[in-house]
């Protein structure tokens, strides 16, 4: 790709006032990454968390890039979800792709926010991550057809128990949204816990037609 002289400029400016270290160690980056390459061959040791059946009938298969319990996974999902630093964990996201066989969906859908958890947040975090997945071409578009019904209280400080019965009632479909007949979807979201979230939005998704109905997580809890 021909670089503009002007975009290159700025960033030896940018470079000079922000010199671009490693998000983790400090080191320095090539290309302004947030991670170094020493740091991304050490992660990328870590064995891709396996891929689940979903025991349920309308969550097919749920796909995960690393395990939550790796410090630097937990500090990039930390960093996207209350800090607004999305960089690392798509950074993280986009080099795992490829070790994640995934086919090519027709919809990507982010697990939505209650307004009032989007209107302090200002951004989803589910949906940054949906729109890697777009941009490294694991799904043809976004769509965003799910509404969060119900304010619930963050998924880490309730029991297992709850978690699986609060989600039911949560979500529900946006009056317009556009056909799923036949389509396949992969719900995306920050981290798997126990996959409830997903099976709350799964039936309404298959209800609306979807053929196929996965979920992708960058982290697995
Ligand atoms: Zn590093």
């Amino acid at each position: 790709m021909k670089s503009n002289p002007f975009i290159s400029l700025f960033h030896t400016v940018l470079d000079f006032f922000y010199p671009p270290f490693c998000f983790d160690c400090g080191g320095k980056v090539e290309n302004r990454a947030y991670l170094c390459e020493f740091c991304h061959s050490l992660i990328h040791r870590e064995p891709v968390p396996l891929k689940e059946q979903a025991s349920n009938h309308h969550l097919d298969s749920i796909f995960s890039c690393y395990d939550f319990e790796i410090p630097l996974v937990r500090t990039a999902i930390h960093a996207l979800k209350y800090s607004g630093i999305p960089g690392p964990s798509c950074e993280l996201l986009a080099r795992r792709l490829p070790a994640i066989e995934i086919s090519v969906y027709d919809y990507v859908v982010p697990v939505p926010l209650h307004w009032r958890r989007f209107l302090k947040r200002g951004y989803n975090q589910a949906e940054i991550l949906a729109k890697v997945l777009v941009r490294e071409g694991k799904a043809r578009e976004l769509i965003s057809p799910l509404r969060r019904k119900r304010f619930t209280k963050t998924q880490t400080k309730k029991s297992r128990w709850e978690r699986k019965g609060a989600m039911r009632e949560v979500f529900g479909m946006k009056k317009k949204y556009p056909n799923l007949v036949g389509k396949t979807v992969l719900i995306v979201d920050d981290v798997c816990t126990t996959g409830s979230t997903a099976k709350g939005c799964a039936p309404l998704l298959k209800h609306a037609g979807a053929n196929r109905v996965d979920l992708f997580t960058l982290g697995k809890a």
